[in-house]
């Protein structure tokens, strides 16, 4: 990500990846063995990805992104079709749908957990809905129980974004496994990453095949092509990678709730700014440290970056992008909650004096911008 030039040098960033010897082991694993694709470490990697979120299959994949495109075309969905999704989300949970020509349609989230508010969802259903796409904001479960009781009724799909979710348990049940399909994402700001990557969980079997078929150019057999499909294949150079990654992520996610404890204590005290809550029954996972910014939020990060301190929003609402802003979508919630969050830098190796160095310029920027409480949706 790029920095403007007016910013001073970040001294802490929002992720860091944690790879090393393991990893670089892996990759020569690999080239060793000359095969560099459609090998064994992707078939590894898949059951491997699959156990560990009690699944029946693991479908590996490019990218997220194309993920989220095949579960769709698996399914058979497009024009005509309708699916709902969050705003508050990374674009391609939505640009994903408008590729294979179905439309996406918005719902309000939750104010407290950024994740979709079921209630809404149930107004947004029409004849046209296929599916609703949960998006596990940060690494928190939506309510997977509510959407999944949601979907039954209407006859649709649930589908899960847990691109931020890897790990995350709600109710005692793995994301990944509550909806047809779930699709993860490995790209550098996740908890886990091959710098690119993705994954489709299912305990479809159908699913599973056609997402097979679909990832690698419809192919049955060598040259026998029984469908309309891609290269959205992963290598085994990444999957081995993947294989090493996965044994890192229980560290990195009980690293991670160690730290969100340390920061909930640290900023209780601390007026204007909230720290994330998490929903009962929810195993939060940390990809993101998202704080409720009372009043002057922009102010706020300013501050941060002025402190060297990297921030972000994530994310901007996916309607008020150009690409959407066209189609006058008015979601108030999404846009009430745009204008309080604010991401700062959680990744696993943070030290506890750097997490200090955040919280201090935290209280700092907050004396600083404090305003009498204004009336907000929480
Ligand atoms: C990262 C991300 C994606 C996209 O995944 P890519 O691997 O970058 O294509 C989709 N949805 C969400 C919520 C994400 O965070």
């Amino acid at each position: 990500m790029e920095v403007s030039p007016s910013v001073p040098a970040l001294r802490l960033r929002l992720a860091s990846p944690v790879a090393g010897e393991e990893e670089l082991e892996a990759i020569r694993r690999v080239l060793a063995s000359g095969q560099l694709t459609n090998g064994p470490e992707t078939a590894r990697f898949e059951e491997e990805f699959a156990r560990y979120h009690e699944v029946a299959h693991g479908i590996a994949m490019a990218n997220g992104t194309v993920a989220l495109a095949a579960i769709y075309l698996a399914l058979g969905l497009g024009p005509g079709d309708e699916v709902i999704v969050p705003s508050l989300t990374f674009v391609s949970s939505v640009t994903s749908i408008v590729h294979v020509g179905a439309t996406p349609v918005f719902a309000e989230i939750d104010p407290v957990t950024y994740n979709l508010d079921p209630d809404d969802v149930v107004r947004r259903i029409s004849p046209r809905t296929k599916a609703v796409l949960a998006v596990h904001h940060g690494g928190q479960p939506a309510a997977l129980d509510k959407l999944q009781e949601v979907t039954d009724e209407a006859g649709i799909h649930l589908i899960e974004d847990a691109a931020e979710a890897h790990g995350a348990v709600y109710q005692g049940k793995p994301v990944g496994g509550w909806g047809i399909a779930g699709m993860f994402s490995f790209t550098p700001t996740k908890n886990i990453t091959m710098g690119e990557g993705g994954m489709v969980t299912t305990n479809d079997a159908r699913v599973a095949a056609q997402l097979r078929l679909l990832r690698n150019h419809g192919q049955s057999a060598l040259y026998r092509h029984e469908t309309l499909g891609w290269n959205w294949r992963l290598s085994d150079i990444q999957a081995a990678m993947g294989r090493v990654q996965l044994t890192r992520l229980p560290g990195i996610i009980e690293a991670k709730r160690k730290k969100a404890s340390w920061m909930e204590d640290r900023l209780r005290s601390v007026d204007g700014v909230r720290t994330p809550r998490v929903l009962g029954g929810a195993e939060h996972t940390y990809m993101l440290y998202t704080l409720w910014v009372d009043s002057q939020r922009d102010a706020v990060l300013e501050r941060l970056l002025a402190d060297g301190i990297e921030g972000r929003i994530y994310f901007p609402p996916v309607h008020r992008q150009p690409l959407f802003m066209g189609l006058g979508i008015s979601l108030p919630v999404t846009d009430e909650v745009a204008g309080h969050i604010l991401s700062v830098p959680f990744h696993s190796r943070l030290v506890e004096e750097e997490l200090e160095d955040v919280a201090s310029s935290l209280t700092r920027a907050a004396q600083l911008t404090q305003r009498p409480q204004s009336a907000d949706v929480r």
